[in-house]
């Protein structure tokens, strides 16, 4: 029997999952996408794309296509559709388990101020002119247009479109990882006295936050938003491991 389980993804870890459980016969995968970045990396799995539709839809997908397990490993900003998936995954009946990467916690020498929006980042950064480096990704840029005096070096996956409306931005396009090293010479070349940070977690994209640190630069770093109380594991090897124990691989049931 297969055993059909739909990862809604966006995230490293979502494609390494995939691609780690689309290894056993026994198990069918598809992994959803939101369809924003131009071109995703190849993910190795059948690959649906767009929106669902609301919590609604998400459910009426989830029994039409008798998906039996959902796994949210959408990234932890990505907050619409994790609500909406345990609120689908409670009115279909299907388990929901969700892959959450812990957050990265200041150590000494960090400089952190914590803030909750975008918006609030821009107030942040003060009334004096400073040079800021935004690495919070393309959706939320245009909340630093409320605080045009900066200066500033914005990079994304994909073009921010359309520009700010500031008189001084400078555009980077750049997909992870960024090691610390080239993330210090980032900061040095563009003068750079501020970095707005989301608290994404893992290794791929903490390079400039070691950098800020060695350079005792401010950052200022958007929290993360609240997600619904579902069963959760912190590594795709963890969550391998929860999915066995649902699903018991066929060689273990001794078929
Ligand atoms: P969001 O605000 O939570 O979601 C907005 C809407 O996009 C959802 O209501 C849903 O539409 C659709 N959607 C989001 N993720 C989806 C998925 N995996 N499959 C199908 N539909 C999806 O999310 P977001 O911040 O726009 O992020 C979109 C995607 O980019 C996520 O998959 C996330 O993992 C990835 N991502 C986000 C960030 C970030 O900082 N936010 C960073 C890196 C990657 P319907 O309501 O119509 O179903």
């Amino acid at each position: 029997m297969t055993h059909r389980i739909l990862i809604l993804g966006g995230t490293t870890e979502a494609r390494q999952l995939a691609g780690r459980l689309a290894a056993r016969a026994d198990l069918s995968v598809t992994l959803s996408l939101a369809g924003r970045t131009e071109s995703p990396v190849a993910q190795g799995v059948p690959v649906r794309s767009g929106g669902f539709g609301g919590a609604e839809g998400l459910a009426t997908y989830l029994d039409q296509e008798k998906v039996e397990l959902l796994i949210d490993a959408t990234h932890p900003y990505a907050a619409r559709i994790s609500a909406n998936a345990a609120e689908a995954a409670r009115q279909a009946g299907v388990p929901i388990l969700a892959l959450r990467r812990p957050g990265w916690e200041p150590v000494a020498g960090d400089r952190w101020t914590l803030v909750d929006s975008a918006a609030e980042a821009a107030r942040a950064l003060g009334t004096a002119p400073r040079r800021a480096f935004l690495a919070i990704g393309r959706q939320e840029a245009s909340a630093f247009e409320a605080a045009p005096q900066h200066r500033y070096l914005i990079r994304s996956v994909d073009p921010v479109e359309p520009k700010l409306g500031v008189p001084d931005a400078i555009y980077l396009l750049a997909r992870g990882p960024f090691p610390e090293a080239e993330e210090r010479a980032l900061l040095e070349k563009h003068g750079i006295d501020a970095v707005v940070s989301k608290n994404s977690g893992g290794g791929a994209t903490y390079g400039k936050i070691a950098a800020a640190r060695a350079f005792g630069i401010e950052v200022v770093m958007v929290r993360r938003p609240p997600v619904p109380d579902v069963p959760s594991a912190e590594t795709v090897d963890q969550m391998a491991a929860k999915v066995d124990h649902l699903f018991a691989p066929v060689a273990e049931r001794g078929v």
